[in-house]
């Protein structure tokens, strides 16, 4: 089968946060059996430099564009260069709208930019001739609405990544998209009054999915759907969730580059305290007792991810003896908090500001604990890094949080499951997870999460019954 995956984000050339890897790593899994094209913008800064073919291909057809609209003299003026990752092919959509950007998602006129690499990479489906065009989340959903009116539309699914950004622009700022070449009807993606790309992607797709099966129960319903349940709930089961796998060719504690002493199953003990050791010294805290509980905490600084309700935590139990690191970037307020915290209490924490790959290794592979306090959650995929690094994931009741990490029930235990934005839920669990720390089960359930199966095996064959899905459906 021949796919082509649509989207803004790709490790490790374009990173915001797991939609890079969730790409990255299923379609790298894909192209064991299918031919797998990946079309992605290319900007400023990439995180590698791309192994160019030499080929580039035009993103327009010269017979089917007139003229005059400014999108097409835009089009004109863009290229797709080939390059070669694995068995994959990458498509870098080269426009002066992206080759300008430090980062994918700056503040402009993004749903302009990312309607023309949408409309580019749908001449790109034809070009390469797909069966299947995979597009993720609102950025590239125009290009899957392009199919409504295609005369030979490519059998088309969508993949919603996170609801709570839908690309919902005023009328007035999307003018463009009823001229020359895209002639759509923005009222035909309404919602609230706004041309909503998201929902555009949604009704526009022969086939739905997000990235796990809890978080799709919870988008079927408001608040969890964001305003568009509705919508949703009309898709019936063309709608599905799939959990995400991840690449162990980049989270494993056995191979890990970012690791000079690498550990599995076997010798964790030894693994995890060369890594704090390490980490200690990097972060200039050698003083932190090697066998004091490390809690880790690394993502984007936003609502979504509840650190309030930690916070609140962290000053009611005191008497915990973790020590906690931080990573991340995001909202100024709650930067300020953490980095008052790594100040005033630089024996009890620890915030790193910014962005690193290297750091998050190391935090993965050096902490007891890792703490992911979501409001909600898509699917998460550092629940999962931390169980195959024998890190012990405290995570909320949401999305695929709750699919992925057991605390007790029939399955092994494999976590702590607290309840979201309830601080009191979230100290108890610190509470259960330190009185695990000097106790025997600790072994146990580092061992449960060690033989934990994240790989694509599963979930990539349930995408090849979707595309067939979504295939069926055109013939
Ligand atoms: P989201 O997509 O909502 O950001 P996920 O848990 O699905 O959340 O994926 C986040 C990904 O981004 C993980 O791979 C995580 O390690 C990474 N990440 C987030 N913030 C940082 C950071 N500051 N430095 C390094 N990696 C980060």
């Amino acid at each position: 089968m021949k796919i082509l995956h649509v989207t803004a984000e790709y490790f490790p050339y374009i990173k915001a946060g797991g939609l890079a890897d969730m790409v990255a790593s299923l379609s790298k899994a894909q192209a064991d059996e299918h031919s797998v094209y990946v079309a992605l913008p290319l900007v400023k800064n990439l995180g590698k430099e791309p192994n160019w073919t030499g080929k580039t291909y035009t993103c327009y057809d010269p017979n089917g564009l007139s003229a005059i609209s400014s999108a097409s003299k835009h089009l004109r003026e863009a290229q797709f260069r080939e390059a070669k990752e694995g068995n994959c092919l990458l498509y870098f959509f080269e426009s002066p709208f992206f080759s300008s950007k430090e980062f994918i998602y700056e503040t402009g006129e993004e749903q302009y930019h990312f309607a023309l690499f949408s409309y580019a990479c749908h001449f790109l489906a034809e070009q390469v001739r797909a069966d299947v065009l995979h597009a993720h989340d609102w950025h590239t959903a125009i290009t899957v609405a392009l199919q409504l009116y295609n005369p030979k539309p490519i059998p088309s699914v969508f993949t919603i990544h996170n609801l709570a950004y839908q690309g919902d622009f005023p009328y007035w700022k999307v003018g463009f998209l009823t001229e020359e070449p895209f002639h759509l009807v923005p009222s035909a993606f309404d919602h609230d009054g706004k041309c909503n790309f998201l929902k555009a992607g949604i009704v526009a797709c022969d086939q739905l999915t997000t990235v796990s099966p809890g978080y799709k129960i919870e988008t079927l319903q408001e608040p969890g759907g964001f305003g568009l349940s509705y919508i949703l709930q009309k898709k019936g089961n063309r709608y599905l969730g799939i959990l995400n796998g991840i690449d162990s060719d980049v989270w494993n504690p056995n191979s890990d580059p970012y690791l000079k002493t690498k550990f599995s199953s076997h010798n964790w003990k030894q693994g995890k305290t060369a890594a704090k050791k390490e980490l200690y010294s990097k972060i200039g805290r050698p003083q932190i007792s090697l066998n004091r509980p490390l809690l880790g905490l690394i993502g984007r600084l936003t609502y979504q991810k509840g650190y309030p309700s930690y916070v609140r935590a962290y000053q009611e139990r005191r008497h915990l003896p973790f020590f906690h690191l931080a990573l991340g970037a995001g909202d100024s307020e709650l930067e300020q908090t953490f980095f008052h915290l790594s100040h005033t209490e630089p024996e009890q924490f620890y915030f790193y500001r910014g962005y690193s790959e290297e750091l998050s290794h190391l935090i993965e592979a050096a902490s007891d604990f890792f703490l992911m306090p979501s409001l909600f959650e898509p699917c998460g995929l550092n629940q999962m890094y931390s169980q195959v690094y024998g890190t012990v994931p405290i995570v909320s009741r949401v999305g695929g949080l709750k699919d992925t990490v057991f605390e007790s029930g029939i399955h092994a235990q494999t976590g702590f499951v607290f309840e979201p934005n309830d601080s009191d839920s979230l100290g108890y669990a610190l509470e259960r997870a330190h009185t695990l720390y000097l106790s025997d089960k600790h072994d146990i359930v580092v061992k449960n999460m060690m033989s934990l199966d994240w790989s694509w095996t599963s979930p990539k064959k349930q995408y090849i019954q979707i595309y067939q899905n979504a295939i069926s459906e055109k013939i």
